[in-house]
């Protein structure tokens, strides 16, 4: 007898149930109220991983916990796959009224749309079960945000958190010390749990989320409710901006609505400041060996070429390194042909016209800037790598602030 999950076919299972939770299936995600030290058998969570369950509904532990969704795949390596939820559910009738009962809708994986079942939801996590180590683990986690940290298993019963305060709450709850107050807050109520929402995190340091200590402040030019804008490091031209997301999102496609909203409204500035320069604007994304969405938007004068040469451009060079870049109707929802995951790049033009080509294999990191550096737009061929580009720091605070002036009529965030 072949094991099920080695054919081909096998892309998972609609249910499963278990008595035991699979060990560790909290790793990168909301933490249970269960002693993470003892919980779990690693046999469940090896049968979790293989099976790939859409839902995974656990008892034994005596208490609720609803795990935000995990992916099956690997991002940019593997094909996009239905996510797995975790869901534990406490005893019938328990005193504390811990929920007990989960109600739900499926459409069995047979006869689902496949486009509806790879569809990943904004808060999806990583596989807990392929968490390298542990210990690996923590120490990124802990690099990366205080937020993040687990406390000490240990110091579970006995616990020594300095933000416990009264210490009243002894009866044995977690607490978390929630330092920007976003979501994670289900320690709060019994047997009425919200669902578990939580802002998508960066898995280490990231360059480009606005509160994190790497970010090069000195090169934000505007900074909205949900997008800020920031000069290009090494630009192709002196106006040479990128719109980025001040939380952490990968690409244009996992943005949410205000997110997407407010960067409609960044584009729509820049193109009026551009025009009043005698510049069109052309702005592309690579969602493709990176972390953190950023919009590079790059100005061409008008008397230097026209859209339609812009385009040509993109088309042919793409050609030329065998990438069959297509152009997708003005008003395509990106999401429907590239669902979160799927590796991309595309092209924005002034006209509204969109390119867009996804990336199978490999994908030569600077095209964009090669493009538009090439003879065919702004003649600048040795701009084309951004390294050759390289301001000292002064340069860009100089060159950030007459940016800055310049930008402020168009900017909206000073009418609000
Ligand atoms: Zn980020």
């Amino acid at each position: 007898m072949t094991p099920l999950t080695s054919s081909s076919k096998f892309k998972g299972v609609d249910i499963l149930l278990t008595s035991q939770w699979p060990r560790g299936v909290w790793h990168y995600a909301n933490n249970p109220e269960v002693n993470t030290k003892l919980c779990g058998s690693n046999s469940i969570a090896s049968l979790a991983d293989k099976l790939k369950p859409r839902y995974h509904f656990a008892a034994l532990e005596g208490a609720h916990y609803e795990r935000l969704p995990y992916r099956n795949h690997v991002v940019l390596q593997e094909n996009a796959q239905h996510v797995s939820r975790f869901i534990a559910l406490a005893a019938v009738n328990n005193p504390a009224k811990k929920k007990y009962l989960y109600a739900f809708n499926i459409i069995p994986m047979k006869t689902i749309d496949p486009a509806e079942l790879v569809k990943q939801p904004q808060d999806v996590t990583e596989n807990p079960y392929r968490c390298p180590t542990k210990d690996k683990m923590d120490t990124q986690k802990t690099a990366f945000s205080a937020t993040e940290e687990e406390e000490p298993a240990n110091q579970y019963f006995f616990d020594l958190s300095k933000k416990q305060g009264g210490g009243s709450r002894g009866h044995g709850r977690k607490r978390h010390s929630d330092g920007d107050g976003r979501g994670r807050d289900q320690q709060h109520h019994q047997g009425q749990p919200k669902q578990p929402r939580r802002h998508p995190q960066p898995s280490g340091p990231c360059w480009f989320c606005l509160a994190s200590p790497q970010v090069e402040k000195h090169l934000v030019i505007s900074i909205g409710t949900h997008c800020y804008l920031a000069l290009a490091k090494g630009g192709l031209t002196p106006r040479h901006v990128l719109i980025l997301p001040i939380g952490h999102y990968q690409s244009v496609v996992d943005l949410s609505s205000e997110v997407v909203e407010e960067m409609e409204k960044y584009k729509s500035a820049l193109r009026k400041f551009y025009k009043s320069k005698g510049e069109r604007c052309v702005l592309f994304e690579r969602n493709y060996r990176s972390q953190h969405l950023q919009l590079q938007v790059v100005p061409v004068p008008l008397n230097r070429c026209a859209t339609e040469d812009i385009k040509e451009a993109f088309m042919v060079q793409a050609q030329e390194q065998q990438m069959e870049m297509m152009e997708i109707p003005e008003h395509t929802d990106l999401k429907q042909i590239a669902p979160p995951g799927t590796p991309y790049f595309y092209v924005e033009l002034d006209s509204g016209e969109k390119l867009f080509y996804r990336i199978q294999k490999h994908f030569p990191l600077q095209f964009g800037r090669e493009v538009l550096a090439s003879e065919a737009v702004l003649n600048i061929p040795t701009r084309a790598d951004w390294k050759e580009c390289k301001q000292s720091k002064e340069e860009e605070e100089e060159s950030c602030k007459q940016l800055r002036d310049d930008f402020q009529p168009y900017d909206f965030t000073w009418d609000e």
